[in-house]
């Protein structure tokens, strides 16, 4: 039996240049149009068979939280529709179905009787959800008092154990620590192996290939393909790559009328791209921070500031003396394309341009990665590596580099960027970009922690 049918859904997002625009337009309806349309969907179709473990994989913002927001009716699909045979429990993004003020108890209970359960029903199952949880007395305090893991402990424990249908699950879990992961992961399966049907979006193609039956390929709000997981992580990471080619297709199980379209965008993309390929030299390791002038540089500021072709956030934090500026920066893959993705293991270049408005002796250029909740996970500078900067005119702009391996886990991660300096013995901030980009891992393989030391195993 089809336990969720996804048909012909599309999902129009009215973006307003500005506020005002939008209340421009609510206050004299059926005159002028102030937004553009964006599609977040288009036309997406897809079945999902009763006990059937689904993946859904994409690049970030290519509409997958969106779907299940459609799919556990938390929004409503412009045109289309979705039929859902079943009880849902959903565990969207950080946030969605709770609410902040109310107590982890108070939570419970709401939830409970969204999902239709009595409240002697939910009295019932109240202990083994605080015993998932974990959180002790935490679950009389309001949510908003809760930090991330601690909220993920409750809303994951709440979703597993209300006996559900249909399982949906948005990387929550990458917020929990490794021990509520692998709980989770075994409650997942337990649940599944109980013929429960489970919906899952996830950056880690090791979960993926482990556990899907099928998954289902997002890009930029448009099926690409489903099929078996292999293959579909294989042509996700073409994708990611830019060489994904049409006819790939062929044989995969695909109904990707998108096919040509994407084709064409990643041929375009392609030839957008080729300067940066010729500029090989840091590809062969030469560049090291500070010294890389590979003619790939200026080659590709025919195209424009690096930071256009890249996810920026908009609520990113600046601050600093101005002296120097961080005009543009750029994070480039092992093949050198202009990227927010990366494969773990591979190694890529973090790259700023920074203007001085004067002359400055001995500037030190700096980064940082943050995981989502907050915490530093690694970061150097130029003085650490033990890179000569010099002195630096008023008017110049320089652009340090700084290459590494990704040994970080397949995860989304915040990069910060800074200049500084010391003046008069003291510690001066010229320019600082906090969680200025978003920086997504892809892993095939996802280790204990945050880091991974590649272990090589024997036994004997
Ligand atoms: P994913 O989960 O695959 O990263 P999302 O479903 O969150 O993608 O978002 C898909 C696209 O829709 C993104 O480009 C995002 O910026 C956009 N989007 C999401 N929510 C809104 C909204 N409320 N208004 C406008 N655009 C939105
Ligand atoms: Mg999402």
């Amino acid at each position: 039996m089809t336990a969720i049918k996804v048909d012909n859904v599309t999902k129009v997002y009215k973006l307003f240049e500005r506020p005002i625009d939008r209340l421009k337009e609510s206050l004299r309806p059926g005159h002028k149009e102030y937004h553009r349309k964006f599609y977040a969907l288009n036309n997406i179709s897809f079945d999902v068979e009763e006990g059937q473990f689904v993946g859904i994989i994409g690049t970030n913002g290519s509409g997958k939280s969106t779907m299940l927001k459609i799919i556990t009716g938390v929004l409503t699909p412009t045109t289309g529709t979705v039929t859902v045979n079943g009880r849902v429990s959903a565990l969207l993004e950080l946030g969605a179905g709770f609410n902040m003020e109310y107590t982890g108890i108070e939570n419970i209970y709401m939830n409970g009787t969204m999902m239709g359960y009595s409240r002697q029903e939910m009295d019932k199952k109240l202990p083994e959800i605080l015993d998932f949880a974990d959180i002790g007395d935490f679950v009389y305090q309001p949510v908003k008092t809760y930090s991330s893991g601690m909220f993920v402990r409750l809303a994951f424990a709440l979703a597993i154990n209300v006996d559900p249908e249909i399982l949906i699950v948005d990387e929550a879990l990458a917020v929990g620590d490794v021990f509520f992961q692998a709980k989770c992961y075994k409650k997942i399966n337990e649940i599944r192996e109980g013929g429960t049907t489970v919906i899952l979006v996830t950056h880690d193609m090791g979960t993926v290939i482990k556990y899907c039956d099928k998954v289902i390929v997002l890009n930029r709000g448009h099926f690409v393909a489903e099929g078996e997981p292999g293959k579909m992580v294989d042509l996700y990471k073409k994708i990611l790559a830019g060489q994904f080619d049409e006819r790939e297709l062929e044989g995969i199980g695909q109904k990707a009328d998108f096919a040509d379209q994407l084709l064409r965008e990643s041929e375009k993309e392609k030839t957008q791209k080729q300067p940066e390929n010729s500029g090989k030299a840091e590809a062969d390791g030469k560049a090291a921070a500070g010294e890389d002038s590979a003619p790939g540089i200026s080659q590709t500021e025919q195209d424009g500031p690096w930071m256009e072709r890249l996810s920026i956030n908009k609520e990113q934090l600046q601050y600093g003396d101005g002296s120097a500026r961080i005009v543009d920066l750029g994070i480039f893959d092992h093949k050198g394309e202009l990227t927010n993705l990366l494969f773990k293991g591979k190694e890529f270049t973090i790259r700023m341009k920074v203007r001085f408005t004067r002359q400055i002796k001995d500037p030190i250029f700096a980064f940082t990665i943050k995981d989502s909740k907050g915490t530093e996970i690694t970061g150097t500078n130029s003085m650490i590596e033990g890179c000569d900067t010099g002195t630096v005119q008023a008017g110049q702009t320089v652009t340090a580099s700084f290459r590494q391996r990704m040994d970080l886990q397949g995860k989304d991660y915040l990069l910060s960027l800074g200049c500084t300096g010391f003046e008069h013995g003291e510690f001066v901030v010229y320019d600082r970009l906090y969680d200025v980009v978003n920086l997504t891992v892809i892993s095939d393989k996802n280790t204990v922690g945050y880091f991974d030391m590649n272990s090589r195993v024997t036994i004997e």
